[in-house]
């Protein structure tokens, strides 16, 4: 049978009733109230203190350091990657290299061209100017960008229709520092005009055990190597979850043990708040449970998924899938999506064809 995957009626979806809460995942890549406030804190200063990510940090470096050289401004610089890796952080790095100041922003606070022209002429000479989520700028600012960029100079339109006039005005020269979850997503002629183009990928988990050993140090908690080993193996690739159950675990070992972070207090800590051994959390495992137990491991619908979770579609797919398929848990096909046999290991469950001793038929995966 093939799992229809059409939109659920409003009375199929139950997720009023059992959401999960999404928004505020101990797992989620993205910042929430509390780690605005600590990150600032967490933040490398310099190039040096920037753990992983070599090649973007190499090339970088490079390129400020020529630019240093010439007594210049730097290149555009656009970095493209996963929330949480470290692209904010790393345009802070920039500016401090370059010893020029920084103003950020975002591409969704500048709907209006005019947003974008009071940005830009209030900026000084050689200020990085960090504009995040920049694929999400509306049309006519993204074509003030591409004069501002090149030119460093943007028109200003006064007046309306037959009667309206554009007033150039020169910029200084500035760096712009662009970052997007999705560097697939920029139009070409904006994208053509970065100099340098940097792409972030998840870290190993020998690298954010050394995010998490430099947090501790900050933070001036005590771990032990292991005690942050268990907590890189469950941050997902990313900085930032690391860092938050970091300071979940370090709760934990000071209210429940000496305040010391073993690989015991972490694991502990981490089962409290429904973190596994590989970072999934309960979203997670309700989708793979739901897919496994109720679907035999698929192929189901998208849709039939996410009302056997209780969830939104979107929240399945956007903000489930996409670790589950990155784990090598899921695979999303065009039947539907399908459990892969380590879906079935992790969730300590067998799968059917195994469960009769084998009955000839070929698993999904061969045999
Ligand atoms: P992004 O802008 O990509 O969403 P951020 O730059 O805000 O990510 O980084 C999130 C948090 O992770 C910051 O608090 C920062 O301290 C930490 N972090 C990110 N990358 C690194 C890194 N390479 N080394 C150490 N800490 C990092």
């Amino acid at each position: 049978m093939n799992w229809d995957d059409t939109a659920p009626s409003a009375a199929e979806n139950t997720a009023d009733d059992t959401a999960m809460g999404a928004q505020d995942r101990l797992v989620g890549a993205d910042a929430d109230g509390e780690d605005s406030a600590v990150e600032a804190a967490l933040r490398p200063k310099d190039l040096e203190e920037f753990v992983g990510q070599e090649r973007v940090r190499e090339q970088l470096d490079l390129v400020l350091r020529a630019a240093r050289a010439r007594g210049a401004t730097a290149d555009h610089v656009l970095l493209s990657g996963a929330p949480g890796l470290g692209k904010t952080t790393l345009s802070m790095i920039i500016a401090a290299e370059m010893g020029a100041p920084i103003r950020i922003t975002s591409g969704p606070a500048i709907q209006h061209a005019g947003d974008l022209a009071a940005i830009l002429s209030s900026l000084q000479e050689g200020e990085v100017l960090f504009l995040d989520e920049i694929h999400r700028m509306s049309r006519p600012a993204e074509e003030m960008l591409y004069m501002a960029m090149e030119d460093f100079r943007v028109d200003v339109i006064v007046g309306k229709g037959p009667g309206a006039t554009a007033i150039p005005l020169e910029l200084p020269p500035f760096t712009l520092v662009g970052a997007t979850t999705r560097a697939g997503l920029l139009p070409p002629p904006l994208r053509d005009r970065f100099g340098f183009t940097g792409h972030m990928e998840f870290y190993a988990p020998a690298e954010l055990e050394r995010v998490i050993h430099r947090s501790a140090g900050l933070l001036d908690v005590d771990i032990e190597t292991e005690g942050a080993a268990e907590i890189a193996g469950r941050s997902r690739g990313t900085p930032r979850i690391a860092n938050r159950l970091l300071r979940r675990v370090r709760d934990y070992a000071q209210v429940k043990a000496d305040g010391v972070i073993t690989r015991e207090t972490a694991s502990q800590a981490l089962a409290v708040y429904e973190v596994d051994g590989r970072g999934l959390d309960r979203l997670d495992r309700a989708v793979l449970t739901a897919l496994l137990k109720l679907f035999g491991g698929g192929p189901v619908g998208l849709s039939t998924l996410a009302v056997a979770v209780g969830e939104e579609r979107e929240t399945v797919e956007e903000v489930a899938e996409p670790f589950l398929v990155r784990e090598g848990l899921l695979a999303r096909t065009p039947r539907g999506r399908i459990a892969t046999p380590a879906a079935w290991a992790h969730m300590g469950l067998v799968p059917p064809q195994q469960q009769t001793g084998g009955n000839g038929q070929q698993g999904l995966f061969g045999p």
